[in-house]
């Protein structure tokens, strides 16, 4: 009896100790979890649905902050709303950029230069004219087109870089929609590193920044979507801070008479650009470049893009869908992509 007794008490002590062991663990992982947690926020904004998802202790400030700067760099450069920056530059054709502005302008400026006009941010009224702002869609006619063509050069912009002032003549209005969520995903970025965050993932409509790495160290996975969705995605990029975006006649378009017409608009023809690309996919660190260079490399046509590639190829990388079905990748991202297709590396 006596032992039976002493028995019970040990097996007590047993499971006291038991359950104080687990209660640590407990608090342990809740500190732990704290210090690796995570957060996470979807919006509409730019015309498209976004995410931003960061890991890390200030993750829940870094998302608010992210979303506020989306928020804010939308109102900035929304050509629909008549209070943006953007808008009221195309209604008085004269004004004082603010930083954003500025920066993007110059951005946009060189590219121009740099790809012989294929991205243009003076494109806009031929926009406009296809009803791919403002809506309505429409073909417009070659007499109409050939006026509206005669605004198109944005190397005819008159800006004055130390007082950043901005004169456009007066048929002239610009748009960032080329450039704009490869801008943000650039500054949300940076922004998520003032946080401390070093983990983090924004998916801005399709265009997708990577900040730092997976919090198991391991890169990114991001998946190209393949313009008929019916079939597996393009392939998937394994990425580490960098930004992969994507232009594609896919995303935006309407049909007429049989013909799909899209919008990414040649601006030396006026019409949307159809050089034999289905889907431009550039990848860089930097996200401002890749933006405005999937758009214009989209115009580019495949030959003259991995011509401008053998020019920068420490700058970016490519996945091309033509549209015959072929694949085309970049050699520097050759080891980071993987796909069901069968696809022709470019050195
Ligand atoms: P998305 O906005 O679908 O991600 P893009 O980055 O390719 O695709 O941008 C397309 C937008 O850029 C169009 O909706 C239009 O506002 C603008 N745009 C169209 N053609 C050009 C061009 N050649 N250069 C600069 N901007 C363009
Ligand atoms: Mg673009």
């Amino acid at each position: 009896m006596k032992r039976d007794k002493k028995l019970l008490n040990y097996r007590h002590i047993t499971y006291i100790i038991f359950a104080a062991l687990l209660a640590a663990l407990f608090f342990i992982g809740a500190i732990e979890g704290r210090g690796r947690g995570s957060a996470s926020q979807s919006l509409f904004a730019m015309d498209t649905y976004m995410e931003v998802t960061a890991y890390g202790a200030d993750s829940e400030a870094a998302v608010e902050a992210a979303v506020a700067e989306i928020r804010r760099i939308d109102a900035l450069l929304s050509t629909g709303s008549a209070v943006s920056e953007v808008a009221a530059l195309n209604r008085r054709k004269t004004g004082a950029l603010s930083e954003d502005t500025a920066y993007l302008l110059q951005r946009s400026l060189e590219l121009a230069e740099d790809t012989d006009g294929a991205f243009d941010i003076t494109v806009y009224p031929l926009v406009k004219a296809w009803g791919f702002a403002g809506g309505g869609f429409r073909v417009p006619s070659d007499a109409e087109l050939s006026q509206l063509l005669q605004s198109v050069d944005s190397s005819a912009l008159a800006y004055e870089e130390g007082s950043a002032w901005l004169e456009l003549p007066e048929s002239v209005e610009i748009d960032f929609g080329g450039i704009a969520k490869g801008y943000t995903s650039e500054r949300v970025s940076r922004l998520m590193k003032e946080y401390g965050i070093q983990s983090a993932i924004l998916n801005l409509g399709g265009n997708v920044q990577a900040v730092g790495a997976k919090t198991d160290k391991s890169a990114w996975r991001v998946a190209i979507q393949n313009p008929d969705k019916e079939k597996p995605y393009l392939g998937i990029l394994s990425v580490k801070d960098q930004a992969v975006i994507t232009s594609g006649g896919y995303e935006r378009y309407f049909e007429e008479g049989g013909i799909v017409y899209h919008h990414i608009i040649d601006p030396h023809t006026g019409k949307p650009a159809q050089k034999g690309l289905c889907s431009v996919t550039v990848v860089s660190g930097d996200g401002t470049y890749a933006d405005g260079l999937s758009t214009a490399l989209y115009v580019l046509g495949r030959e003259k893009a991995v011509e401008y590639w053998r020019m920068h190829k420490a700058d970016f990388d490519f996945v091309f869908l033509d549209e015959g079905g072929m694949l085309w990748v970049s050699e520097g991202i050759e080891a980071d992509f993987s796909s069901e297709f069968a696809y022709e590396t470019i050195r």
